[in-house]
């Protein structure tokens, strides 16, 4: 196991990455990674599309980051993004619930290019969602892309700061899935839960200490530590929340193609931690994916 390169967060063109699911697999064995899971926003589109790419020896774990609310430490609203592995993708809750998000993610995309048409910026709703498929998770990356196109900014990172960050003038809240509720759907579908990127502090508040234990009561199996977004001392207050609260520790580098800076495998997971990790879905039932269309892809992996 010694040496086997593990990055369990990644985007492809399905979300809001700029790789196809294709290339991305790709671009994951020539960074020399031995594992890649595919964690695409609300979307399950790119597992097939990855497993039919996949070249020799390297193993897909499929996977998505599913897009949930919390509240802060004052009671506030809260966006939390929850990684979801080896689930069963044709679960009915969970379809109903992806399909709902992506509609919803659509409307979103189109109120704020609408939004910054009228006030002058030189974006088109039509143009923004053009040629990208119901099954695609579409989001503010696509906005930031449009504006990077336009040449009204530079890049996406600045077309974030200047617009579409929270609580900057084109930030538009989604009504997305309770957490709670989150982890109970993957767990009824046989999958495990991991709470991505917990105490990125750039990304707006973060859920509380509290909130975790409570999310490893009802059945979180792991914490991201090791997250671009994340300094020494979110990295130090999250290893030792995962190892008091029992939670597997996973590190990843949330790759999105050009739409971020961080490239495919920049941070890895452990293999004896990703090993506890299969053990925790194989208790989970890990059988829902057995009957996925993937299923090939899991057989793949040896240690
Ligand atoms: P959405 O799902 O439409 O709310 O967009 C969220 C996505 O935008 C995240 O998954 C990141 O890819 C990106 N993102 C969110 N906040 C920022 C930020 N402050 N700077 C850069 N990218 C961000
Ligand atoms: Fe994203
Ligand atoms: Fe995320
Ligand atoms: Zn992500």
């Amino acid at each position: 196991m010694r040496g086997v390169r593990i990055d369990l967060h990644t985007h492809s063109s399905v979300s809001d990455g700029t790789d196809a699911p294709a290339d991305l697999v790709r671009a994951a064995a020539r960074a020399g990674l031995d594992v890649v899971a595919l964690t695409d926003h609300d979307t399950t589109a790119g597992w097939l599309r990855a497993r039919e790419a996949l070249p020799p020896g390297l193993t897909l774990v499929p996977g998505a980051e599913l897009s949930c609310e919390s509240v802060d430490a004052r009671g506030r609203r809260m966006s939390v993004h929850l990684l979801a592995y080896l689930f069963d993708p044709t679960s009915p809750a969970l379809v109903t619930e992806q399909e709902r998000l992506r509609i919803e993610r659509r409307a979103r995309v189109r109120t704020i290019a609408a939004r910054m048409a009228e006030n002058g910026l030189p974006v088109d709703p039509d143009d923004v969602l053009e040629g990208l498929p119901p099954d695609t998770a579409v989001g503010r990356p696509h906005l930031a892309r449009a504006l990077v196109r336009a040449r009204a900014v530079g890049s996406v990172q600045e077309a974030f700061d200047r617009y579409l960050a929270t609580g900057r003038e084109y930030y538009v809240a989604k009504a997305d899935t309770p957490v709670e509720t989150a982890v109970d759907l993957i767990a009824e579908a046989g999958g495990v839960t991991v709470l991505a990127h917990a105490f990125a502090t750039k990304r707006g508040p973060t859920v509380t200490p509290e909130t975790i234990a409570a999310l490893a009561e009802r059945g979180l199996s792991g914490l991201e530590v090791d997250h671009p977004d994340h300094d020494p001392a979110a990295r130090a207050r999250l290893a030792s929340l995962a190892d008091e609260l029992g939670l597997v520790r996973t590190g990843a580098s949330d790759y999105h193609g050009t739409n971020k800076p961080t490239g495919i495998g920049c941070e890895t997971t452990d293999p004896e931690r990703f090993e506890a990790l299969l053990d925790r879905a194989a208790a989970a039932g890990g059988g829902g994916f057995a009957v996925a269309p993937v299923g090939g892809a899991w057989d793949g992996y040896r240690p």
